[in-house]
């Protein structure tokens, strides 16, 4: 099994392979990056700006299902994330429906008023995304806060992470 990666054509370009060779090695699995430009993408939320994650995995498990795809699916939008209750989300998976959804809106240096930086961009979608594609291979959050599998509230908590799992969660992955 491995991940297909549909990368929304409006989410940062020119980043994709460096992205996917990162997942790839964190998970130690296939991964494969799928450029789309014509995703139909639900739950947008004028109001708020952002897009509801939930309605969103909704939108990809459908399309994973009528194309019978059996590889997991990652999308990485552009767009910024919620789920009822929160103020944003950085992604979100459903474990059952091996669909997660990333966004790159709050990973990029420029958000912070920073300069941009494509190594720190790589890094961040690399490490959320090997996240989120983590739960839908079983993992839970972890309390190392080096480990991917770390849930991080901030930018900084973020960058702490390593891009690798710790042992504990490389043990469940190859139970
Ligand atoms: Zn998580
Ligand atoms: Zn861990």
């Amino acid at each position: 099994m491995g991940v297909k990666i549909f990368w929304d054509e409006r989410a940062p370009a020119g980043i994709q392979a460096p992205v996917q060779r990162c997942i790839s090695m964190i998970l130690q699995m296939p991964a494969e990056i799928v450029i789309e430009g014509g995703l139909l993408l639900k739950g947008y939320d004028p109001s708020r700006r952002q897009y509801n994650a939930q309605q969103l995995l909704t939108c990809i498990d459908t399309i994973r299902t009528c194309a019978a795809i059996s590889d997991l699916m990652l999308l990485v939008i552009a767009g910024d994330l919620y789920i009822p209750g929160y103020d944003f989300v950085f992604g979100l998976a459903r474990p059952n429906n091996g669909v997660a959804v990333v966004s790159t809106a709050r990973l990029g240096n420029g958000y912070y008023g920073r300069s941009e930086n494509d190594d720190d961009l790589i890094d961040r979608i690399a490490k959320e995304g090997a996240h989120e594609v983590g739960h839908l291979l079983g993992l839970e959050h972890c309390s190392n806060p080096e480990c991917c599998m770390f849930k991080p509230d901030t930018l900084d908590e973020l960058d702490r992470k390593k891009k690798m799992l710790c042992s504990s969660c490389q043990q469940q992955l190859s139970l």
